[in-house]
């Protein structure tokens, strides 16, 4: 399968719903570059929280906006694990910005606006230059409001956690249910309410709540609509 010319496919939606699992199978399933915005602003919170610039009370604003020109974000495919990985200016930390504390204080540094504007920035110089399905929360409604196709996806937040939980377990953490729950409800009320860009729907997003659903079942919807929308070819 290819796509007809050059695209962008937008998948936003509530945390841990499965948004970059599909993501990845669809791009490499199409030939087109996979995008994960999570994980950009998971890495700017790491570099702030290394710094100590995310106190108990919040973060702070000015310093992060400073911090930001000396930031550098990386992907890189890695071939032994079958994954994507983040390094932070060369430094490899996929793991790191998976775990607890950056989840907890991603959704404080992503309101910042100065982060948002630079990682929009970033990201629509990704998409301009090649076929891309990326992944978010404001892909189909501030990085690129023309997207070919938006998807929004959600799950109910119990499925969510327990998909997180197993996920970093998997990853050899030893996560508290309880905590994960109440991150995903919490990182969902944050990213909906922040003033800029905040988690929504588009108007012409195609919903997709995949808490009853399979995997398979997902993949062969969106690829239907790519299909039908004449956006790929066999
Ligand atoms: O996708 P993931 O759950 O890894 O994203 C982590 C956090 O990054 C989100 O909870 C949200 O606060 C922020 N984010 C965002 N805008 C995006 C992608 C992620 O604000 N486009």
């Amino acid at each position: 399968m290819k796509t007809t010319r050059n695209i962008v496919i937008a998948v936003d939606g509530h945390s841990s719903c499965g948004k970059s699992t599909v993501a990845k199978e669809i791009a490499k399933a199409i030939g087109i570059a996979y995008i994960d915005t999570g994980a950009m602003y998971r890495a700017v919170t790491l570099a702030a929280l290394r710094q100590g610039l995310v106190a108990p009370s919040g973060p702070d604003e000015a310093a992060i906006a400073a911090l930001l020109p000396s930031i550098v974000i990386t992907f890189d495919f890695d071939k032994a694990l079958g994954r994507n990985t983040t390094y932070l200016n060369g430094e490899n930390v996929e793991d790191e910005i998976r775990a607890m504390p950056v989840s907890q204080s991603v959704s404080a540094v992503s309101a910042i606006p100065a982060v948002r504007l630079k990682l929009t920035e970033w990201q629509r110089q990704m998409g301009e230059r090649q076929s891309v399905i990326m992944d978010g929360r404001d892909i189909g409604t501030a990085v690129f409001p023309n997207a070919d196709l938006k998807i929004f996806m959600t799950a109910r937040p119990e499925v969510r956690a327990q998909r997180r939980f197993d996920e970093m377990v998997a990853k050899g953490q030893q996560p508290v249910f309880d905590d994960v729950l109440a991150n995903v409800v919490e990182r969902d009320r944050q990213d909906s309410t922040r003033a800029l860009n905040p988690l929504r729907k588009a108007d012409d997003a195609v919903e997709l709540d995949n808490s009853d659903i399979s995997r398979q079942e997902q993949y062969d919807f969106i690829l239907n609509l790519l299909a039908q929308r004449g956006l790929i070819e066999k």
